[in-house]
């Protein structure tokens, strides 16, 4: 679907629950979260008939996340459900890992075509400090057994702290050198618990990288979904990323929207327009007015986020949420 500044709407990102197994410092606070009842998030049922819609509407790309998506119950049977729909051309999902090795058989068998593994560090320490739990080693089996899947692409994703996992980040980085995959550095945005780091910038990991393992070229062509600009480096097999939502803003060609577990309609990460879908599917909304509803909602899409501008810290639709809550 074709938004009012002419961008075309095609990717959704669906958080299937706010829960998760890990505490990462930017995203979820330490000392724990009052989780909402099971009864508030959308059912599989519910999510499925939602994505049918958006699949009317021009959706064709779904990723599930979280929270952590791999604690949800049985995720792979919503994959298959999602990925049977007309018009629905690619399940992706995003996970810490942790839970990862042990579902791949069952995701693979129900047609996920790719994954990204979050990780931002292989320091066992490092790691614990990062996100309040251990599993470097589960980690490392979970990317090593997704890369035997032939049919599921596999992405790894780490976030940059300055001053945490400077020292990680070349080692991450090498995972693309022997590997069929891609490593991607997103850049930390100043959303929720995200506020109270530095951003580690684009240029500058480029450049770090770059003394280490020679020069990294542009890579002209399309992977993905996103947003991520990608470069070859000699010698390696998968490629480098960055996503920098704010250093190099890219929302002149967004393409995407956000499902929150509680059925929740986002248009923008920053704001928290949007519409509440889980109120009309429960209030026996029929599809054509939800679809009515969600076409008007995509249609006044904003323009594009303020992150860093004083206008953003003043304005009342600020989004309030911590990551977890909204999906990444
Ligand atoms: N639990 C899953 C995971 O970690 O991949 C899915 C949800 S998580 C919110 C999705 C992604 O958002 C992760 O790669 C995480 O590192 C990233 N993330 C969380 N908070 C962020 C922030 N403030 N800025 C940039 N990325 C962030
Ligand atoms: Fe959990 Fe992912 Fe947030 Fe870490 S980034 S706390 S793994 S939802």
């Amino acid at each position: 679907m074709i938004d009012a500044l002419g961008r075309n709407i095609e990717y959704m990102r669906i958080s299937v629950t706010d829960r998760c197994n890990m505490r990462c410092m930017y995203c979820m606070p330490h000392e724990g979260v009052v989780w909402r009842p099971h009864e508030e998030m959308l059912s599989y049922d519910e999510i499925v008939r939602l994505c049918k819609i958006f699949a009317a509407l021009g959706i064709s790309k779904i990723k599930l996340t979280g929270g952590e998506p791999l604690v949800r119950k049985n995720l792979s049977s919503l994959v298959k459900r999602i990925k049977s729909l007309d018009g629905i051309e690619n399940v992706t999902l995003t996970t810490n890992g942790l839970f990862l090795a042990q579902q791949l058989d069952a995701l693979s068998d129900a047609g996920l075509d790719a994954v990204n593994i979050s990780v931002d560090t292989f320091d066992e320490d490092v790691f614990q400090k990062i996100t309040g739990a251990s599993g470097v080693q589960k980690i490392r089996e979970a990317i090593n057994k997704a890369l035997t899947f032939e049919n599921i692409r596999v992405k790894v994703n780490c976030v940059p702290l300055k001053g945490i996992n400077d020292d990680s980040l070349a080692e991450l980085a090498l995972l693309a050198k022997d590997h069929r995959l891609s490593v991607r550095f997103i850049e930390m945005m100043p959303i929720g618990l995200g506020r109270q780091f530095e951003a580690f910038k684009e240029d500058e990991l480029k450049t770090l990288l770059e003394k280490q393992f020679g020069p990294m070229t542009y890579f002209n062509g399309k992977l993905g979904n996103g947003p991520c600009r990608y470069y070859t480096v000699e010698g390696f097999r998968g490629k480098i990323g960055f996503i920098s939502a704010v250093s190099h803003r890219f929302c002149d060609k967004c393409n995407r929207i956000r499902l929150t577990s509680e059925g929740f309609l986002k248009t923008c990460l920053q704001y928290n327009e949007g519409s509440d879908l889980k109120a009309l599917l429960r209030s026996g909304k029929d599809d054509e007015e939800i679809k009515m509803c969600i076409r008007d909602t995509i249609f006044h899409k904003p323009e594009g986020h303020h992150f860093g501008q004083t206008f953003d810290a003043q304005c009342s639709k600020t989004e309030e949420h911590k990551m977890f809550q909204i999906g990444g």
